[in-house]
């Protein structure tokens, strides 16, 4: 079907001015207007015509290209009016001041349902959960899962109609989505606004069902989705990956997907924010002679030094060997919480052994003003 000229449209010559083209747009708007012919496809056939025309013209860009290519120069620009798909609900959301006041007492129509925001079908957001070791939480980690998700219907490409055929405009609402009923109340009348009953605000109404969806526009499948998970995350924080949620009924948007994280524990690690706590135990002597230990890490074992003298309860602080900040902001430390074994049965010789230590003078025991390791703990409990 061959368009016709976008001047022509108007009625306005080629060097038109842009005034001149509003002027010659609002006069055809409101003469093709859907509330002063009501039900009339003619009608809203003009009506549409001008609006594209309109779209084209009043845009300095898009009036150069269609000047110089015609039709296919503006085709799939902006937002795709100039391919013909512009909805009644599309003009009056970008072209509704220019009515004015004109239909204002219309609450169902004209510069008043501005305001009104356009209804967008959206799918439903799909939430999953994800556990975590944390080595992957260390390191960030890339993961696939498989959902089980609606997608557009490919046979219909999701309107749920059979064919082009089978859509058309909404005859109880002619394609606005709303219906305005006027009722006789004692305090005079009244005027509601509410959504199409018929079409349930789509304005769009479906003749003949799409088989493979039963007019639904979406199927149900399984998908496998690629998740970047990024270094630092915790329990219970909410990843949204917009878009990879249900596919919308008829058309619209998708959904969000959201990623729910979940921690393994670690056998040997405790999480504490951005730390991480191991709890060393020593031998006695060890504690006093002092000694070399492996200490487990996130990626790998690290070997550290115990002074001599060491006391029970002593935290060691290794630093950076914590957890990475999710938003970049540093690394956590790794706090070696050393604690001095005591043993809780003995054998008669080794009994006989420590005996003698009672009675040396460095067995005595007394305060020793270095050791803060009382003081670190207790003032992690009560931070
Ligand atoms: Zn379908
Ligand atoms: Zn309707």
């Amino acid at each position: 079907m061959g368009k016709r000229d976008y001047y022509e449209v108007l009625g306005v010559s080629r060097g038109a001015t842009k005034e001149e083209i509003k002027k010659a747009y609002r006069k055809q708007a409101l003469k093709y207007h859907p509330d002063k012919n009501p039900g009339d496809k003619k009608a809203e056939e003009l009506f549409k015509e001008a609006a594209e025309a309109y779209e084209v013209l009043s845009n300095d860009e898009k009036r150069a290209r269609y000047d110089q290519f015609g039709h296919d120069g503006v085709k799939g620009m902006g937002n795709g009016f100039g391919g013909g798909g512009m909805t009644m609900e599309d003009i009056f959301s970008s072209f509704g001041d220019i009515f004015g006041d004109a239909f204002g007492s219309f609450a169902g129509f004209g510069s008043s349902r501005r305001s009104s925001s356009r209804r967008v079908n959206k799918g439903t957001n799909l939430r999953v959960k994800v556990k975590l070791t944390l080595q992957e939480i260390a390191n960030g980690v890339e993961k696939k899962i498989k959902v089980k998700k609606y997608d557009a219907c490919p046979s219909c490409g999701g309107t749920g109609a059979a064919d082009s055929s089978s859509v058309a405009t909404c005859q109880t609402c002619r394609g606005s989505g709303h219906v305005t009923r006027v009722t006789n109340t004692i305090l005079g009348q009244m005027q509601t606004t509410t959504v199409c009953p018929s079409c349930g605000g789509e304005g769009k109404t479906i003749t003949r069902k799409c088989p493979s969806c039963y007019g639904e526009g979406i199927v149900q499948k399984d998908e496998i989705i690629k998740i970047d998970i990024p270094a630092g995350v915790g329990k219970g924080m909410q990843m949204t990956i917009s878009g990879k949620g249900n596919a919308a009924r008829r058309g619209g948007v998708n959904g969000d997907l959201l990623v729910v994280i979940d921690e393994e524990e670690h056998p040997e690690l405790i999480r504490e924010g951005h730390d991480l706590i191991y709890n060393l135990f020593i031998s006695v002597p060890d504690a006093i002679l002092g000694t070399h230990v492996e200490i487990p890490t996130v990626d790998n074992n690290v070997k550290i030094r115990i002074e001599p003298g060491t006391q029970p309860g002593k935290i060691l602080r290794l630093r950076g060997k914590g957890l990475p900040d999710v938003n970049g902001y540093g690394r956590g430390d790794l706090l070696v919480n050393v604690n001095v074994w005591i043993p809780k049965t003995l054998t008669r010789e080794e009994a006989r052994y420590v005996e003698r230590l009672k009675d040396m003078s460095s067995f005595v025991p007394r305060p020793d003003k270095d050791d803060k390791g009382f003081f670190e703990r207790m003032r992690g409990y009560f931070q």
